[in-house]
């Protein structure tokens, strides 16, 4: 074993002949084999950037300057902001298996949009706000022009359209594509069917085909809004892709998830979707 004097000796001899290795921003001084007086430093295995910092016996000895690791700070999201489960929250989680609570809750705050609005319900004032922004960047942006479809359904008005459904198309298709009553996001006042103002592919699937469905499904998340069905997420979310529905969570949480890459709320927050509704 090597004594204390006999390693310093060895390090000093290292710094001497200047040959310091520095790989991937981690630098180890190598221990120095001596031959014929000269102090040869190993190389690390990391060969993707070695720099010599001096060269040998000419350059006096300074105190090499340790990369210290700099981590990016990462903005840390925070999640539990607002809730998931108060029906009044601009993060409430509503699914066939989160219905809400209680079950005929009706949303504050509703406004009628400053927007073409084709069957005059109303939505909260945030999403009134973010539809007007959303809808004038659509026009000045690309040339769009954006009608809004559908926002508020009260508990009632989601008896009616489920119902109907049912009666014309039986309750296992109806379950398909209309949210049981307490169970409709429409009934938060925070969910918004959006269509072009010519009315082509009006609520259907082919809307995502559209230049409007396109700008939508890449522009909405700037202005605090979800495209909350995808097509690849049927069996998470629970309901069929709805390229027309966005659902306001306000412009942090939108961010968030599009700079994440999470596509729905129940991924998100972990917590239970799917396309049966329990019991
Ligand atoms: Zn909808």
């Amino acid at each position: 074993m090597a004594s204390r004097r006999a390693r310093v000796g060895a390090v000093v001899a290292a710094l001497t002949a200047g040959l310091l290795v520095i790989g991937g921003g981690a630098w180890a001084i190598a221990a120095a084999a001596t031959r014929n007086g000269d102090a040869v430093a190993a190389r690390s295995a990391d060969t993707t950037h070695h720099e010599r910092l001096s060269s040998p016996s000419t350059a006096p000895v300074t105190t090499p300057v340790i990369p210290s690791p700099t981590p990016t700070p990462t903005p840390t999201f925070d999640s539990g902001a607002y809730s998931i489960d108060d029906p009044t929250s601009i993060w409430v989680v509503v699914n066939k298996s989160r219905a809400l609570n209680p079950v005929d809750a009706v949303p504050p705050d509703l406004v009628q949009p400053p927007v073409p609005n084709i069957n005059g319900q109303p939505v909260r004032k945030a999403v009134s706000d973010a539809l007007a922004a959303l809808f004038a960047a659509a026009k000045s942006e690309a040339g769009l022009d954006l009608t809004l479809q559908s926002g508020y359904r009260s508990y009632d008005t989601q008896v009616s359209v489920y119902d109907e459904d049912v009666a014309a198309n039986g309750q296992a298709y109806a379950d398909t594509d209309t949210a049981r009553p307490g169970h409709s996001e429409h009934q938060t006042g925070l969910a918004v069917d959006i269509s072009a103002a010519s009315g082509r592919c009006s609520l259907d699937a082919c809307f995502g085909q559209t230049p409007e469905g396109q700008w939508l499904a890449a522009n909405a998340w700037r202005f605090g809004f979800l495209l909350r069905y995808p097509q690849d997420k049927v069996a998470v979310t629970g309901f069929t892709y709805e390229p027309w529905h966005f659902r306001y969570v306000g412009e942090p949480l939108s961010t968030e998830l599009h700079e994440t890459g999470v596509t729905t709320l129940e991924e998100y927050f972990g917590v239970p979707g799917g396309e049966s509704y329990p019991g």
